[in-house]
């Protein structure tokens, strides 16, 4: 050992945070390179503000670089920086005695808390070039400030001794005239990032917006790649431009290249708040096919441009992840536990903000170009139903932009629906889950004039309890609900027991019969269930396919026949009762089989029960 060579034992506290740093970090041993990376970049971020501000002269930090070189013989990982660089002094300060302040905090949080969630916040106590030791088991630093002091190197192991000297004039194989390198000799543990596409793939992830252009390099590789000419970063991402100098084709291109999406997306929102709040980012709405597609989402937070994670879901609200995109939020420390995001006013500040910015994008595209809107819409209704039905106030900013699909074609907002319907059937909205199952009913209605909407996802069928909820009064029922108003014709209903009888008796006394006088002397009966009971219904069906026991909820699948009083059919019927029971059996069955037919689809039984009686009756022709 030379004589300027200090051998050292870092204090014993340092003895403590290795293994802790080992223990706590070992599931996501690959943000050892993100905490490296950016230290390398602060390092060149702070050397171009010193040049700006005359302090340090001479220097170019434009552009400056940084390099990440694998050595997969070696077994190293190399970060070299163009950056501020660290004189002696300093190393010992920042690095060496990180025991001092940061790491008392951090030990005395790690043995009073026991919420393991914590493991997140190393950065947050100054301790990220630490987590290095997480795939190493010595790491050399060798730096040179850029203030002209001799270069340095110091060497520490994992057992916290290092060497340190200053007795070294090789350090230009590492740097510059000025700058870091961090040569990491890769463990066991960390021998998965020897892999070159391993190492690409995390520095992708967590390095790909990064402020300074980072180039990667294999030091065995004869032939350079790309990588190595080029950039594997783009330093000014869109988010961080004004949205005024960003074009249409920039924000698609940003978006396929950022979540690998084929398909262009619907529309994106570019975010930017200023100060308290000071973030930005871009939203994306993708362009969903399928309705379970829709909630893989993926909105990526970033640090000043250094990836943080996908989908915090502390910090964006549920409903929002079902889009893609990404935030940058300076204001939030780079390595925050999760329960400090749930708690923090900051946080539901940004979620609120978000929130009104997409309710007022949809509302401003609804006012602005309805014909577009309504092309989107099916694509758009998923995520904004669902939202409306998580988010009070985005249901109440975006509600006047929620379309509702008519049968007829077209779209219409619960204000016009209702506005249409108040001379017949005031409050009263009518929809279908099925257009082409529930047809008879929808073509009855149609003929008074009657509009009936589309809800045929199940999403839809739970958003409405939702509008039922936010509009007194108004009452949604699915075209086999009742018989409406409009379709009864007047005059007196007369009961009549023989026809109730036989109905009875071909329904297996599973319906209740009820008579009504219908305007159309065509159809003699229908089958009605209640809109309520349905519900629980269809909400028990629900229930019973994600797993759940529903054994104990009664189902009461109790539908009622409504008989057509006016229809010439039934007089027939009440008359064959009379004169020909048999034959009066066999119309009754065909009746009701027939009304099944035209409220759902026919179990194999009772489509068996419609063949026969038709051609039973054929036969007696
Ligand atoms: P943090 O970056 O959170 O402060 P670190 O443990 O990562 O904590 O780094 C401690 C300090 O060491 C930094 O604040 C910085 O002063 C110094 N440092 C780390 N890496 C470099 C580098 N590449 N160039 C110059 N200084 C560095």
């Amino acid at each position: 050992m030379a004589n300027n060579t200090e051998r050292g034992g870092i204090s014993i506290e340092l003895e403590h945070i290795f293994p802790i740093i080992k223990k706590w970090l070992y599931s996501e041993k690959e943000i050892f390179l993100r905490e490296i990376v950016s230290n390398a970049c602060d390092a060149t971020t702070k050397l171009r503000r010193l040049v700006s501000l005359g302090e340090a002269k001479n220097i170019d930090a434009d552009n400056a670089k940084i390099k990440v070189i694998l050595n997969s013989g070696a077994k190293t990982i190399t970060v070299t920086d163009e950056g501020i660089g660290m004189t002696e002094d300093e190393l010992r300060r920042y690095i060496c005695q990180i025991a001092l302040s940061g790491a008392f905090d951090f030990i005395e949080k790690y043995e009073s808390s026991e919420d393991t969630a914590a493991a997140g916040i190393i950065g947050h106590f100054g301790l990220g070039f630490y987590s290095s030791f997480m795939v190493s088991d010595t790491v050399d630093v060798i730096t040179k400030s850029y203030t002209g002091a001799p270069a340095v190197m110091w060497t520490c192991h994992d057992d916290g001794s290092f060497d340190i000297t200053t007795d070294f004039d090789d350090y230009a194989d590492y740097i510059g005239d000025y700058g870091t390198a961090i040569v990491m000799h890769i463990n066991d543990e960390g021998a998965e990032f020897l892999s070159e596409f391993k190492l690409k793939e995390v520095l992708d992830k967590y390095c790909a917006f990064m402020p300074v252009e980072i180039y990667f390099e294999n030091a065995e590789a004869e032939v350079k790649e790309d990588a190595e000419v080029s950039p594997v970063n783009d330093t000014s991402p869109l988010w961080q431009k004004n949205p005024s100098e960003c074009t249409d084709e920039e924000y698609k291109e940003f978006y396929s290249k950022v979540f690998h999406d084929y398909k262009d997306p619907l529309f994106h929102i570019h975010l930017k708040a200023d100060y308290p709040l000071n973030f930005k980012g871009i939203l994306y709405f993708p362009k969903i096919t399928s309705e379970f597609e829709s909630l893989e989402g993926q909105v990526k937070l970033y640090y000043n441009q250094v990836f943080v994670a996908d989908n915090i879901k502390e910090v964006i609200p549920e409903y929002l992840l079902m889009l893609k995109g990404v935030l940058d939020c300076p204001e939030l420390p780079l390595n925050v536990s999760r329960s400090y995001l749930q708690n923090s006013g900051y946080v539901s500040k940004i979620s609120a903000h978000i929130t009104k910015k997409v309710a007022d994008k949809l509302t401003g595209m609804f006012m602005s170009d309805r014909e577009a809107y309504e092309k989107s819409w099916r694509d758009l209704k998923t995520f904004v139903e669902f939202g409306a039905m998580k988010d009070k106030k985005f249901c109440d900013r975006v509600k006047g932009a929620v379309l509702f699909e008519k049968c007829s074609g077209g779209y219409v907002t619960l204000e016009e629906y209702l506005e249409g319907a108040k001379e017949k059937h005031e409050n009263k909205i009518y929809y279908t889950t099925d257009k082409t199952a529930q047809s008879k009913y929808i073509a009855m209605l149609a003929v008074e004039g009657i509009e009936v909407v589309l809800l045929d996802k199940i999403i839809d069928t739970q958003y409405i309890n939702t509008v039922e909820m936010t509009n007194e009064g108004v009452k949604f029922f699915r075209v086999d609900a009742e018989i409406a108003d409009v379709l009864k014709s007047d005059g007196d209903v007369t009961e009549l027991p023989a026809v109730a009888e036989v109905f009875k008796k071909v329904s297996g006394d599973k319906t209740q019969i009820k008579f009504e006088r219908f305007k159309d002397t065509s159809t003699p009966a229908m089958l009605h269930v209640s809109e309520e009971s349905r519900r629980i219904e269809d909400m028990m069906r629900l229930y019973a396919m994600n797993g759940m026991d529903t054994m104990n909820f009664p189902m009461d699948n109790s539908a009622t026949l409504t008989v057509n009083t006016a229809s010439t059919l039934i007089t027939k019927l009440a008359d064959k009762c009379e004169s020909d029971p048999a034959l009066a059996e066999k119309m009754a069955g065909q009746i009701y089989s027939l009304c099944l037919l035209s409220q759902r689809k026919l179990t194999s039984d009772e489509l068996l029960a419609l063949l026969d009686g038709s051609y039973d009756l054929l036969e007696m022709l």
